[in-house]
Formats: C-alpha cells, sequence, structure tokens
C-alpha cells in the first residue's frame, strides 16, 4: 500500500501511528487495535486489512515467508510484493500464470527442458497443496512436512567430488586448471534418489540443500521445486522411497537416514524395515547371482582358451 500513497514503507507505517514497527511482524499478525488503526486510516474494512497478513499460517511457517520477492515475475511491477508468492513453494505468477525466473532469468522448464517439466508439474503441484495445508496446520495424515524433509535432506552417502557425468567436457589442460573444482567434495543427499530429475539438471556446486525445513525456507527456485516434488513422491510411497534411499546408502550414510526416519510414525517405520529386509536380501541374491555368471563365463572363457592352446601345441 506504500507506493499506492507515494510512500517508503517506513514513512507508511509511521503516518499509521505504528512508527518503529517492524512491517515483517505487522505483515506476521497485527492486533485488533492495529488492524483498526489500519483499516481507519486506509478506508478498508478490518477483515480486509487482517487478510492481508499471515496470520492463518502456523509458527512452525513463519520462516518460509519470504521478506521480499523470491523470484520474479517478468509481467509484475518489482516493487510488488504479493502475498501469495511469500511462500517458497509457488513457481508461477498467481495473476499472470506465468513461470517465475530466478536470479539470472532461467525458468524451471528451461532448467529441465519442457517435457520433463511437464511431468513433473503434477508433483509440484500436489506437493505445494500438502505444505499449504502443513503451513495452516490443518490435521493431514501419518507424516509432517518437516519429518519428510529431514529425510529428503539426509546426507545418505558421503561428500565426494562431481562424478564423470556432473563435470563439464574438458581439455586436460583446464582439467589442470580447475583442479580445486573438479575435487570440491559435494554433499551427497537423498533428494537426488527421489529427484533423479533434479540431480541430472542442477549445478554440481549448488545441488546440495540446507538441512530441515531451511531447504526449503532458504532454497533457490530450482531447488524449492525438487524439494516439492520429492514431499510430494514421498508422500504418496513413504515405504517405497525410504526403502530406495537406504539401498542407495553407504555405510556412513545409512545411520543418518535412519536417524532422520526416527521421527516417521512407527507403525510406518516398522513396514520400512520389514520390506526393507527383504529388499536387501533379494539385492544380495541378485549380486551373487551376477558374480556367479560372470565366473562361469570366464571359467567357461578360460576352458575354451586352454582348449586352443592344447590344439596348438600338439
Ligand atoms: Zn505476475
Amino acid at each position: 500500500m506504500a507506493p499506492f500513497y507515494a510512500m517508503t514503507v517506513s514513512e507508511f507505517v509511521a503516518a499509521l501511528g505504528l512508527k518503529g514497527h517492524d512491517v515483517f511482524d505487522l505483515e506476521w499478525r497485527l492486533s485488533e487495535g492495529q488492524g483498526a488503526l489500519i483499516a481507519a486510516w486506509t478506508g478498508l474494512s478490518p477483515e480486509t486489512v487482517q487478510a492481508m497478513t499471515f496470520r492463518e499460517l502456523g509458527s512452525a511457517a513463519r520462516m518460509m515467508i519470504a521478506r521480499k520477492n523470491r523470484h520474479t515475475c517478468p509481467l509484475c511491477p518489482e516493487e510488488l510484493h504479493r502475498k501469495s508468492a511469500a511462500l517458497p513453494w509457488r513457481f508461477s505468477c498467481p495473476v499472470h500464470a506465468v513461470e517465475f525466473r530466478d536470479a539470472t532469468g532461467e525458468t524451471l522448464s528451461d532448467r529441465f527442458g519442457a517435457d520433463c517439466f511437464k511431468k513433473l508439474e503434477g508433483h509440484a503441484e500436489a506437493g505445494a497443496a500438502y505444505l499449504d495445508a502443513w503451513a495452516r496446520s490443518a490435521g493431514q495424515g501419518d507424516l509432517e512436512a518437516p519429518e519428510v524433509l529431514q529425510v529428503l535432506t539426509a546426507r545418505h552417502r558421503r561428500a565426494s567430488p562431481p562424478n564423470v557425468d556432473e563435470q563439464p567436457r574438458m581439455s586436460l589442460q583446464t582439467r589442470r586448471d580447475y583442479h580445486d573444482f573438479l575435487t570440491t567434495p559435494i554433499l551427497r543427499q537423498a533428494l537426488t534418489v527421489v529427484v533423479p530429475e533434479y540431480d541430472q539438471v542442477a549445478p554440481v556446486l549448488t545441488k546440495p540443500v540446507r538441512p530441515g525445513l531451511h531447504a526449503l525456507a532458504q532454497g533457490s527456485l530450482l531447488q524449492a521445486f525438487a524439494l516439492t516434488v520429492g514431499i510430494d513422491r514421498i508422500i504418496e510411497d513413504p515405504v517405497k522411497w525410504a526403502i530406495s534411499i537406504k539401498l542407495m546408502s553407504d555405510a556412513e550414510g545409512q545411520g543418518r537416514v535412519r536417524e532422520a526416519l526416527r521421527s516417521w510414525p512407527l507403525s510406518l517405520r516398522r513396514r520400512i524395515s520389514a520390506r526393507f529386509w527383504r529388499a536387501e536380501r533379494d539385492e544380495s541374491a541378485r549380486q551373487s547371482a551376477e558374480k556367479a555368471a560372470r565366473q562361469r563365463q570366464s571359467h567357461k572363457y578360460r576352458t575354451i582358451q586352454s582348449h586352443k592352446y592344447r590344439y596348438r601345441i600338439s
């Protein structure tokens, strides 16, 4: 409203008689008196003024509210901060329905490719609906958003330098020049197991996300999108994904994944353990069958070789 009255925000707050108040606090929740004051000054109804705040959000979601625009809509004025775009799981402008752009001007469909983005969009929408319900502390099923994010951001493998797929093509000389980059250990998180599409397109140095809720609150457009997709996938089938993550973990990461899963309901953890045990057994059976096949193959090869050899010397 401040630009409408040709004022800065702090001038506007002072004119309302609320000098010294942090606008972020006012946007979070207004007391009845503050609401009435603003209503009287602006001619809006007290209900309209209250509807501009985040009062319907639970306190756990407060850290999710951005103080300024996270991303930009090419059609919206820059100084306009929409309430609905303050939460990190919004990926397009609510008014113009065009994709948001990140700081470099890139959209998510640029990054993923249009086809891949289309496939992920449904998951992102369902994930956003789930997060909206969580933010309003509306009752949901078995799993709360922080518990899902704990698992998605768990470091399931030890940190390792960029692998061949993650490295740009480089000449030998360039490789020498960028030795530091090529040997920087990158955190490896379960998000890349649940959303392999993110693993493929995320720039390697900015692939790691912050732990837990901070991953969403402070993530980039790409990170927040991948997390929202991952949340929906886990909510759809928590047992399947927990097992996939555990199977992809190394010895060091397994303990951390187990720790992250500890906040999940016991009934869910029991189902995960039972199915993980079977999955692990099947996996080791598959591996030993493969090994046996390889041995048979090489044995056969050796036999042929020795026959040939004998044939030649005789
Ligand atoms: Zn817009």
